[in-house]
């Protein structure tokens, strides 16, 4: 996997990537990771890249000129104009960092994972000529619900995200398929003053109340991850709970799935 990454600050990323499993990644040739300054691809003498917004208003805004042309470069092929659109490779992306874009979730960085290229777009200032969105870019990515100053860290925060799912990059591949956001078949079921209503966070597996089910459904769910504990068993008087430390390694797995759907219902009710 190719990551390119646009900005007009490419000092910004000196430090992000030496770390961890992403340097593991870069060492190995699992991911290579390129930064391309914007403003080399300005053609006046102050290295203009941004410009008064149409309409009037706050702020300044980056030109459409340097960022398509720093695309094509990097890709060896030209986006083409409004007469004539250039083709599209499917195993490409260019992804707009931008506060107003689609929410980057885990599926996003799964379905990431699966190109051979990611070129990533930073904004600065109040943002990028919408034409930018529209014409150059396959995806305009937002990465919370909130405004940050620039796209440099939203960028970095995809990088990570996808490497990590690039089989290969993590030491132990189990660890990507039994975390936060993993996708999990659920079977439901509503018993008695439930039935009718949303299915209660409850598994088959585990009902305390052994009822009867009257319906059932399998659907798919986010699940948070379940609460790790290390030693030492017992810190300022907080101990660990018991099942962990007793060897059963089904109850184990009966308590961590119990306690991921209990920390997924009170941390992120949304999901459940
Ligand atoms: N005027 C814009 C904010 C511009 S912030 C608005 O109200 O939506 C400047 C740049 O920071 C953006 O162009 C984008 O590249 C980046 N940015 C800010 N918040 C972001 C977020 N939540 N996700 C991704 N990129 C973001």
């Amino acid at each position: 996997m190719r990551f390119d990454l646009i900005t007009i600050f490419p000092e910004f990323f000196a430090g992000p990537f030496d770390h961890g499993i992403l340097r593991r990644a870069r060492e190995t040739g699992l991911v290579e990771v390129k930064v391309q300054d914007l403003r080399e691809f300005t053609k006046d003498r102050h290295r203009t890249v941004d410009d008064r917004p149409f309409g009037g208003g706050e702020g300044m805004v980056l030109k459409p000129e340097p960022l398509f042309e720093a695309v094509e470069s990097l890709l060896g092929r030209g986006i083409g104009d409004a007469s004539k659109p250039g083709a599209m490779d499917t195993k490409t992306g260019i992804v707009l960092m931008s506060a107003a874009g689609k929410l980057f979730r885990q599926e996003t960085a799964r379905r990431y994972a699966q190109l051979e290229r990611i070129v990533l777009i930073c904004g600065r200032y109040e943002g990028v000529d919408e034409r930018v969105a529209e014409h150059l870019a396959t995806d305009e990515i937002s990465i919370g619900d909130f405004v940050l100053s620039g796209g440099e860290l939203p960028a970095m925060v995809v990088v990570d995200a996808v490497t990590r799912l690039i089989p290969g990059a993590l030491g132990n591949e189990a660890s990507s398929q039994n975390e936060s956001f993993s996708v999990i078949k659920q079977e439901w079921t509503a018993s008695g003053e439930g039935a009718g209503q949303a299915p209660p966070l409850q598994p088959k597996a585990i009902n305390p109340r052994g009822r009867m089910e009257r319906e059932s459904a399998v659907t798919n769910h986010l699940l948070l991850d379940f609460p790790h504990y290390t030693r030492p068993a017992e810190y300022r008087g907080w101990g660990v709970p018991e099942v962990l430390i007793g060897g059963n390694h089904a109850e184990v797995a009966k308590w961590r799935r119990a306690a991921a759907l209990e920390k997924t219902r009170r941390n992120r009710p949304d999901l459940a």
